[in-house]
């Protein structure tokens, strides 16, 4: 995100003697957006991918969609594909190809099913990827998108916590944005403007604290996945959502900031702000702090990204701050939050702890919302993978892509292994 500051206009002499750097004026005028942009949207399905579409719908052909992705839910997908009015669409799950192509029957819309189809469609031709596949399922298709020189318009951290390396060196080699959807992490974007990265002191990112902000340690460890899923601002998938109540998300998106702001962790920190206005802030050098401010609605930093440097009208949701009232924060609790201290932990540790950690959480969440696992095991289960992938010299930074996928594979076997066996408990 290295941008130019001009202090003063520039002469044409100066002008002359160096390279075209991209004046001010053309990034953040509200000019409305080129149009129309081309989109394809992966993991259109989803919640990400459910706001995507309506920003997209609401904003009057400035953008077309050439293609969309889903797992396995080949209705929606099938349902998503004509609303958008893609040409093609494919379904990871190739279980999934006869109901997709049957929906999809005298649609136009062209079928595919598979991993390679979903590569197929991050290839399709657009001027902006939306990476909104859950989880590391994500790495790859993305990652075909950013070396095919697209933009990406990235929601799915796990990409960054998986191989973070490997994709901001790619991002680098392509010439290529990577503009973050996360809406702390687009506040962070929006807030740094165009300061320079020594010109920052620290970035904090806040979490709304989940349900569980004010549990007990004891209470906490016998949540149920449905107390889990109550998240109290956001809607969101249930992976994500899992991570907020345990706060592992916050640890994700402390090193999600780590790679696509290229900052150290020393300059990284975590409040707690349960109203969720105040979404990321970045305090200066010389001690002035700007904050990113917006209503609880991923509409805004989509629309953020897809218009990017321009400014679209879209009917999120407007903030408030009178019916606010009040903003207050507060430190994390690491002792009733033993999953934020375990990333951040791992991201200081680097040498593909966070690959580590991203894997092993994967695999815990989706146990524990299979119930066969407590709530605090998640926690327990990913230390444990860490501290075994440190132990037995496993952990290594991973250079490329396939380097993190094998690393991450390895350690979805030996997490899985360590879950107790037999049925799910009720
Ligand atoms: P959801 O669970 O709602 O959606 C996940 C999407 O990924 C669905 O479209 C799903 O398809 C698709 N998918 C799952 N597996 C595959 C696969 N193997 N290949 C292709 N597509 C697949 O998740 P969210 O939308 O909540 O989150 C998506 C990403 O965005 C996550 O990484 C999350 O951390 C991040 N994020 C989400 C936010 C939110 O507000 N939701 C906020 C910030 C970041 P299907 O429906 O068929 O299963
Ligand atoms: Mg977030």
């Amino acid at each position: 995100m290295k941008k130019v500051v001009h202090l003063r206009p520039k002469s044409a002499h100066e002008s002359a003697q160096e390279p075209p750097a991209p004046a001010r004026e053309a990034f953040w005028a509200p000019a409305p957006c080129a149009a129309p942009r081309s989109l394809v949207v992966l993991g259109a399905t989803g919640s990400i991918g459910r706001s995507t579409a309506e920003v997209v719908k609401g904003a009057s052909g400035a953008f077309t969609v050439s293609a969309v992705a889903g797992g396995r839910d080949a209705a929606a997908l099938a349902r998503t594909a004509v609303e958008l009015g893609a040409a093609f669409a494919a379904v990871a799950d190739p279980a999934a190809y006869r109901d997709l192509k049957a929906a999809l029957a005298g649609t136009g819309v062209e079928a595919a099913a598979g991993p390679e189809a979903v590569v197929e469609a991050a290839l399709r031709p657009a001027d902006i990827v939306v990476g909104a596949i859950v989880g590391t399922a994500g790495v790859a298709p993305t990652f075909a998108a950013l070396q095919a020189g697209r933009t990406v318009a990235l929601a799915n951290k796990e990409c960054l916590v998986c191989a973070g390396p490997a994709f901001m060196k790619q991002a680098a080699a392509s010439g290529t944005r990577l503009l973050p959807v996360d809406s702390e992490h687009n506040a962070v974007f929006q807030a740094m403007g165009e300061a320079d990265l020594a010109a920052v002191e620290m970035i904090t990112l806040t979490a709304s604290g989940g349900p569980f902000r004010a549990w007990s340690f004891e209470a906490i460890a016998a949540a149920t996945p449905e107390q889990a899923l109550a998240h109290p601002n956001w809607s969101m998938g249930p992976k994500i959502t899992v991570d907020c109540a345990g706060l592992m998300n916050k640890g994700l998106e402390v090193i999600e900031a780590h790679y696509i702001f290229g900052i150290e962790p020393e300059r990284l920190d975590v409040l707690v702000h349960p109203q969720s206005v105040v979404h990321g802030l970045v305090a200066f050098t010389d001690g002035s702090v700007s904050a990113g401010l917006a209503a609880p609605d991923m509409k805004v930093p989509i629309a953020h990204c897809l218009a990017f440097p321009a400014r679209l009208k879209t009917k999120a949701r407007r903030l408030d701050l009178a019916g606010v009232g009040q903003l207050t924060f507060e430190r994390p609790d690491f002792a009733r939050f033993p999953a934020l201290r375990v990333a951040l932990d791992a991201l200081r540790a680097g040498r593909g702890l966070p690959t580590v950690l991203n894997a092993a959480n994967e695999i815990a969440v989706a146990a524990f919302l299979e119930r066969r696992i407590s709530f605090h095991e998640i926690a327990r289960l990913v230390e444990e993978a860490c501290d075994g992938a440190l132990g037995d010299g496993v952990a290594r930074e991973p250079e490329t892509v396939a380097e993190a996928l094998e690393i991450d594979r390895a350690v979805r076997e030996r997490t899985s292994a360590r879950l107790p066996q037999g049925a799910a408990a009720s």
